[in-house]
C-alpha cells in the first residue's frame, strides 16, 4: 500500500503479507486522518482481517499509522526492542523537540532555525500514534507468510533498531529504509543515536551483499532489482562523503552546520537543514571513531577538527 506524505518525499509504501492467521502488515505510513481513510477502505476488500503489524523502525511515515490501525484491527504490534525503546524516548518524552532544538544549537544551528526545529518536531507528533507496549521482535525470529518463511534480520543505521525481512526461499527483501532504489537512505545522528550510526550502516551493507537478496522492497520509490549492487554502490556513496568531509575539517576546525554547508549548500528548507546536518553528523562520528578526526566543544559548540 502506497500512503501520500505531505513533504518533499511525498509517499511511504507499507506491504501486506498473508498468513494464516490474517495479514501481517509491515509498517503502517504516517497517522494521518487521510492514511487512516486508506486503511479503513483496504480492510473492507481484504478477505481476512489483519492480525499482525510489524514496525521496520521508529520514523515518522513507517510507525505512524500504527495507533489507528490498531483502532481498526485490534491487531498486536511487534518492533525490536531497540527500536521501541529509541520510539520511547523520542515520541513518548514532551521535552522530545526542545533537547532535539538544544543538541542543534550546539553543533552550530542558528537560534531561529533552531526554533522551527521545534515547530517542525512538535507538528510531527501529533502524526506519530506509536505503540506503548509491542511484542519484542528478535533479529533471526521467522514468520510464515506469503508462501514462504521470512527470517528478522537487523540492520542498524538508519534507525538502531531497524529490522527487515528476509523470505528465506525466494529471496525477497522487505527493506523498509535499509535500502532505497533512487535516494540514499539518510544515516544520521540525533541525539538518541548509537554513537557511530554509519559505522552500522557499512557493517549492514556488508550484510546485505553476503545475504544476496533476489529483490528488495523499499519504504520509497521503486523495489531494488539488485540489491547487493545497491549496497556496494551505497558504499562507495558514504566513502566518497567521508572523503569530502575530511577536505573541509582538514583546513579549519568547523561545526556540523559548517560543514553541512559545504557538503550540502546553503539552499535548504529547516526540515532539509536537519537532515543535512545529521547526515554530515554521522560522517563525522565515524571519522572520529576512526581517529582521524577530534571534537572539541567550546562553550557548548561543538567543532571538527585535525588531530
Ligand atoms: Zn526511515
Amino acid at each position: 500500500m502506497t500512503f501520500p506524505l505531505p513533504w518533499q518525499l511525498d509517499h511511504v509504501h507499507a506491504y501486506l503479507l498473508e498468513s494464516e492467521d490474517g495479514w501481517i502488515a509491515v509498517d503502517t505510513g504516517l497517522g494521518t486522518p487521510e492514511a487512516r481513510g486508506l486503511w479503513a477502505d483496504a480492510l473492507r476488500e481484504l478477505a481476512a482481517p489483519v492480525s499482525r503489524i510489524v514496525v521496520t523502525h521508529f520514523h515518522p511515515d513507517h510507525i505512524g499509522g500504527t495507533g489507528h490501525l490498531v483502532e481498526l484491527t485490534g491487531a498486536r504490534v511487534s518492533q525490536s526492542e531497540i527500536d521501541h525503546r529509541v520510539a520511547q524516548r523520542v515520541w513518548g518524552s514532551s521535552d522530545w523537540s526542545s533537547r532535539l532544538a538544544l543538541w542543534y544549537r550546539g553543533h552550530g544551528l542558528s537560534a531561529e532555525l533552531a526554533s522551527d526545529v521545534i515547530g517542525e518536531a512538535n507538528d510531527l507528533r501529533t502524526h506519530v500514534l506509536w505503540p506503548r507496549e509491542p511484542d519484542v521482535l528478535r533479529p533471526g525470529e521467522k514468520l510464515i507468510a506469503a508462501g514462504e518463511e521470512w527470517e528478522v534480520v537487523a540492520m542498524p543505521g538508519h534507525a538502531d533498531g531497524q529490522i527487515v525481512l528476509l523470505g528465506t526461499t525466494t529471496g525477497r527483501m522487505l527493506a523498509a529504509d535499509h535500502l532505497l532504489a533512487t535516494i540514499s537512505p539518510n544515516i544520521g545522528l540525533h541525539p538518541e543515536s548509537h554513537g557511530d550510526p554509519l559505522g552500522d550502516y557499512l557493517t549492514s551493507l556488508d550484510r546485505t551483499i553476503a545475504l544476496r537478496p533476489s529483490v528488495a522492497f523499499g519504504g520509497h520509490h521503486h523495489p531494488v532489482e539488485d540489491p547487493a549492487a545497491r549496497a556496494a554502490e551505497l558504499k562507495r556513496h558514504h566513502q566518497e562523503r567521508l572523503e569530502a568531509t575530511m577536505t573541509h575539517v582538514g583546513q579549519e576546525s568547523l561545526s556540523a552546520y559548517e560543514v553541512s554547508v559545504r557538503l550540502f549548500g546553503t539552499e535548504l528548507p529547516t526540515h532539509g537543514r536537519r537532515f543535512a546536518v545529521a547526515e554530515t553528523l554521522s560522517h563525522l562520528a565515524w571519522l572520529e571513531a576512526n581517529s582521524q578526526i577530534v571534537r572539541v566543544e567550546v562553550d557548548s559548540l561543538v567543532r571538527w577538527e585535525r588531530p
